[in-house]
């Protein structure tokens, strides 16, 4: 039975050994709530590091702990104390945790790490390997594993994988920094899904991919070697019932089960009608917008000051990292910040700032979320936030304000929230002002919607959601009709092909015989392309045919000393083995000089564009151009283009990076089929990889085999990764 494995960090137990006693128990985080369901289904299993090192660990305990976790349905990746100071500590929170969140003052890039980095992302990968197989679904969690999805399909490519990434993934300018940017973007896409919180992460990330890889990216498909990877966003949500329920149960309390902190809070809202709580709660993390909120708070009291012993800001902040220097400046800065506000706005009877560093018990959340009239949530880069959410499912009565940060990934889905700059004090100072003053209508107006969004889009639906489309890549991934090229079906060619009396083999010549280069000039056939096409046009019984839109000045050029079929110009020349060349299509070219400066205008706008003017037609190279600059380009060529051809016979073919335009009365398939018409074949291959290759696979008798290089959509029955893979099976016709 196939099963789905987990894959994380951390695994969603905690791990205690005291006095040489072990303490297992499941944690309660919001990840594992949405799992919950995924993991516990058939033989389903969590795979991540226990919290415990193996230094800590002797073979006793080992073992104990083994046990423990698998009767969890979860197993363990071992790692030393050199694994997380370096992996963990080091490249996950020093490097990528900044670099993600646009703090590149904070980035080390340190080589050491980097390489702890891979190791240890192979060590997860084995764990998993060990427990694969064909046929599973594994999702990948979260920036600390991101080259595991390839060392996993690299080993298991029958296998499903999903990788999710729970923090912001930053714009191209950003991530181009990263010296390292290939590798990780080649680990990403071992993925058969990637998610993101928000479409712009997304967006973020085609960027990357289609700057750094120049790989292809339709709508949300990436082209990548012989899969379709899918990338789309899964905004994930809270257990609202968990913090709805507790909410109404806090409503309920009598007096004397109420919280020493509730009590306190109770005698501040008391204390007048008007006197409000502020509520922020975060990590101390320097992505969360902390001194900001202090100095945003501090010039609200200075510029309202009618609100003075009215308000009062609680602010929970829970110690993270704490070994970092950058997080113990935080610390100290905010330490310094609230004693500096208390001690200027303070009065007998009113602190401006209640602050406290340390993390609280479920209870007492509850306690700070009922009690708070506002939540300030403002951090400078946030993936998403649940804090914000979480205030949201505990207004039972609807009423309370939340100002969210727009840089919080929860913003694109909470509209209805007083959206803020972090770094505008000003318009801090402004939506605290305006929710403080809130009727009840608009607060209940706005937060009803929020909390219809929150209550259906739960944690368990984002799982949920994720695992659908993830299964859903299998069918997506089976239902391209062409089939891959496999070692069975090259070997039953092999035999057709041996057994035939007349053979006939139709090859495109860029991106099929060679790879592609910037520069059409360069793609000379080098010495071991033209090895293996004089052996095949050296065997007995056997046409080749080499066939592109290339001119006929070129191939003259690169194949004038050798005695091949040649067909350039889309069709428009032919030359036979032992013969000159024929003109065997009849072709105006007047066209050109009113298509010519149009396109003219196009290289002028779009940079790293240029014209390639052949006899018989005009081609507009984007290759080089910013590829999301030349997307817009080629929509609007294609209109250009439209309008003006309709008249004239002509026709715009989009090849690979290239749009050419040409007389509609010339193509690939044309002069392959006269070609064909030639003699009795018994044997018929044709090979290509772009779109102007469709035409000669239309043509193909229906026992031809056809290959389209590389996966895309395609007539042909068959397809094969790139160029190399070509020639490989170039080479097994002449070995035969
Ligand atoms: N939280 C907690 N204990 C505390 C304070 C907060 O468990 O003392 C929880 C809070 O309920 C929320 C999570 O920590 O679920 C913080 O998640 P968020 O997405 O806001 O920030 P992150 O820490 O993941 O960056």
């Amino acid at each position: 039975m196939n099963k789905t494995i987990i894959v994380s960090n951390r695994l969603p137990l905690q791990v205690k050994i005291e006095e040489n006693q072990l303490n297992v128990t499941p944690s309660v985080g919001g990840l594992a709530t949405g799992l919950k369901s995924v993991h516990s289904e058939g033989n389903g299993l969590w795979i991540g590091w226990s919290g415990v090192t193996d230094e800590e660990l002797n073979d006793e305990l080992a073992e104990k702990v083994k046990k423990a976790v698998t009767k969890e349905k979860c197993a363990t990746v071992p790692l030393s104390q050199y694994d997380i100071d370096n992996y963990y500590l080091g490249f996950s929170n020093k490097t990528l945790w900044p670099l993600f969140h646009y703090f590149m003052e904070y980035t080390e890039f340190e080589n050491e790490q980097w390489e702890s980095y891979k190791k240890v992302n192979q060590k997860f990968a084995d764990v998993v390997l060990e427990h694969t197989d064909n046929g599973d679904t594994i999702w990948v969690h979260d920036y600390q594993l991101l080259l595991v999805p390839k060392m996993i399909k690299d080993k298991r490519p029958n296998t499903t994988i999903g990788f999710f990434l729970h923090i912001p993934y930053p714009s191209y300018e950003i991530f181009r920094t990263f010296p390292w940017r290939e590798e990780l973007l080649h680990g990403m896409l071992g993925s058969d899904l990637i998610g993101f919180h928000t479409y712009d992460y997304e967006r973020h990330f085609f960027s990357s991919v289609k700057r750094i890889l120049r790989l292809e990216v339709k709508f949300n498909e990436i082209s990548y070697e012989d899969r379709i990877v899918k990338v789309d966003s899964f905004p994930m949500g809270i257990d609202y019932k968990k913090f709805h329920e507790a909410a109404e149960k806090h409503t309920n309390q009598e007096a004397s089960e109420r919280s020493e902190l509730q009590k306190r809070l109770d005698d501040h809202l008391q204390a007048d009608d008007s006197t409000k709580l502020i509520l922020s709660i975060d990590r101390m993390d320097y992505t969360k917008g902390i001194p900001n909120r202090i100095r945003a708070f501090e010039y609200f009291l200075n510029t309202y000051p009618e609100f003075k012993e009215k308000v009062r800001l609680i602010m929970l902040a829970v110690p993270s990292r704490s070994d970092v220097p950058q997080y113990q400046r935080l610390k100290r800065e905010t330490d310094e910040l609230v004693g500096r506000i208390n001690g200027q706005f303070a009065t007998v009877s009113w602190t401006p700032i209640w602050y406290f560093y340390r993390s609280m018990p479920f209870e007492n959340l509850i306690d700070l979320y009922t009690s708070s009239d506002v939540a300030l949530i403002t951090p400078i880069r946030d993936g998403m936030n649940l804090v914000a959410k979480e205030y949201v499912a505990t207004r039972t009565n609807k009423d309370g304000v939340l100002i969210l940060s727009e840089m919080a990934g929860a913003s694109k889905e909470m509209n209805e929230a007083l959206l803020i700059n972090p770094n505008n004090f000003y318009g801090i100072a402004k939506a605290l002002k305006y929710a403080l003053e809130m009727s009840l209508e608009e607060q209940q107006k706005r937060m009803g919607i929020l909390q219809k969004r929150l209550q259906r889009y739960t944690v368990e639906k984002w799982a949920l959601e994720f695992m659908k489309t993830l299964n859903a890549t299998k069918q997506n991934n089976g239902t391209i009709e062409a089939k891959k090229l496999t070692h069975q079906v090259q070997k039953e060619m092999m035999i057709d092909f041996n057994k035939a009396n007349k053979r006939l083999l139709f090859l495109d010549y860029d991106g099929t015989l060679t790879g592609f280069v910037d520069n059409p000039e360069d793609a000379v056939p080098d010495e071991e392309l033209i090895t293996i096409l004089d052996a095949l046009n050296n065997l007995e019984n056997t046409d080749i045919v080499i066939i592109s839109g290339r001119d006929r000045p070129t191939f003259e050029d690169w194949f004038g000393n050798e005695s091949y079929n040649l067909i350039t110009d889309h069709g428009v020349w032919l030359k036979t083995k032992d013969d000159d060349w024929d003109m065997i299509e009849r072709l105006k070219t007047d066209w050109m000089e009113h298509i010519s400066p149009i396109l003219e205008t196009f290289v002028d706008r779009t940079p790293g564009t240029f014209i390639e003017k052949k006899n018989y037609s005009l081609a507009w190279h984007y290759r080089k151009a910013d590829p999301e600059l030349a997307q817009i380009r080629t929509v609007e060529l294609n209109t250009v283009l439209t309008s003006l051809i309709s008249n004239n016979d002509l026709s715009v073919l989009r090849g690979n990076k290239v749009i050419e335009i040409k007389s509609s009365n010339v193509n690939k398939g044309r002069a392959a089929a006269r070609w064909l018409a030639k003699k009795n074949y018994d044997f018929v291959f044709t090979i290509g990889d772009d779109w102007t290759d469709e035409f000669m696979f239309d043509e193909m008798p229906e026992d031809a085999y056809t290959v389209k290089v590389g996966y895309k959509k395609t007539h042909a029955n068959y397809y094969i990764k790139d160029s190399e893979k070509v020639r490989e099976l170039l080479k097994m016709f002449i070995s035969k």
